[in-house]
């Protein structure tokens, strides 16, 4: 919109019209577009300020749904681990004491995942904590179902071997119960009859007449026979699986070192050779390298309550 100038003529006494120069008008004209310009650019900068464009709202839309599926993907992980604590639990409360398998430390159940550092590289991520989290936890879970196969493959080796483990392990008494004369020292802290003093008796003692015979208490190889200090002739039975029987205070002995002997076979006989008091047989069950109460293991020679009633006298008193 260009606007009109009129001078006033003295001489002719009217208003005159006045155009304007040539470099008046390329000034009107740039200051035309100026204004333009920046009208335009306020106009576009608020546009775009205030709508996305069609391509930024796509990408929006993307991102929201990609971290609806990490929210879904982090749940099923978490119902996943559910699951699998419940394995890990009938694992060690069923399967692994059912075969006598060792426990599996928490510590190997539920390792360390590694290094601070480990997840930096999806620092730069979009929602960066829950990526990390999420990957964390799948990662966990790696290791964990790793470990519970581990298990499962020690199960199935363990039930193969069934069969020998049965007849191995260690499950009558070394005497006969008709010429057992009872027990007189139980398993556990005692007073010792010699020394006198509280020692830890690591087995149990049953009396009978001397020279009555002593059985191996399950299938396995003479480990050794002859003089233990204490124990007097002593014979050492290695039944596998972690098992050995200790047979002591022995007068004779029926069987050598090397020698395969099975369950009820007689070893030696009942002496008090060593530190004993009268005779009887010093019977120790010796389980991966630790003492148990051989009462526990006499199982298949009496019923249950003539069992109950073993494990009550072996009990130390
Ligand atoms: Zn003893």
């Amino acid at each position: 919109m260009s606007k009109i100038f009129y001078k006033y003529n003295p001489q002719t006494l009217n208003y005159e019209r006045v155009y304007p120069s040539t470099k008046q008008r390329i000034w009107a004209v740039c200051r035309q577009l100026c204004i333009g310009i920046v009208i335009g650019g306020c106009i576009f900068g608020i546009v775009t300020y205030a709508f996305d464009s069609p391509k930024d709202q796509q990408l929006k839309k993307d991102n929201k749904l990609l971290l609806t599926q990490y929210q879904i993907l982090s749940k099923r992980i978490d119902e996943n681990e559910k699951i699998l604590e419940e394995l890990q639990q009938k694992d060690d409360d069923l399967y692994r004491i059912m075969f006598n398998a060792d426990p599996i430390p928490s510590s190997i159940r539920k390792p360390g995942i590694g290094g601070t550092n480990r997840y930096e590289h999806l620092l730069t991520v979009p929602n960066s904590n829950l990526v990390i989290a999420t990957t964390a936890k799948l990662d966990m879970m790696t290791k964990q179902l790793y470990v519970q196969s581990n298990s499962y493959d020690e199960l199935t080796e363990l039930i193969k071997t069934k069969e020998e483990r049965i007849k191995n392990v260690p499950a009558i008494m070394p005497l006969s119960s008709k010429q057992m004369k009872g027990i007189s020292s139980g398993f556990g802290m005692r007073i010792h009859p010699i020394y006198g003093n509280a020692r830890m008796h690591t087995g149990i003692d049953m009396n009978a007449n001397p020279g009555t015979p002593i059985y191996a208490t399950g299938n396995g190889t003479v480990e050794s026979t002859g003089w233990d200090g204490g124990y007097g002739y002593a014979v050492v039975i290695n039944h596998g699986f972690g098992y050995k029987t200790l047979y002591g205070h022995c007068k004779e002995m029926k069987v050598r070192a090397g020698q395969k002997v099975v369950r009820g076979q007689e070893i030696a006989t009942v002496g008090s050779t060593g530190d004993a008091t009268g005779p009887h047989v010093h019977y120790e069950v010796i389980v991966k390298g630790q003492f148990d109460n051989p009462a526990k293991y006499f199982f298949m020679d009496l019923t249950p309550e003539e069992y109950d009633r073993m494990l009550f006298e072996a009990e130390n008193r």
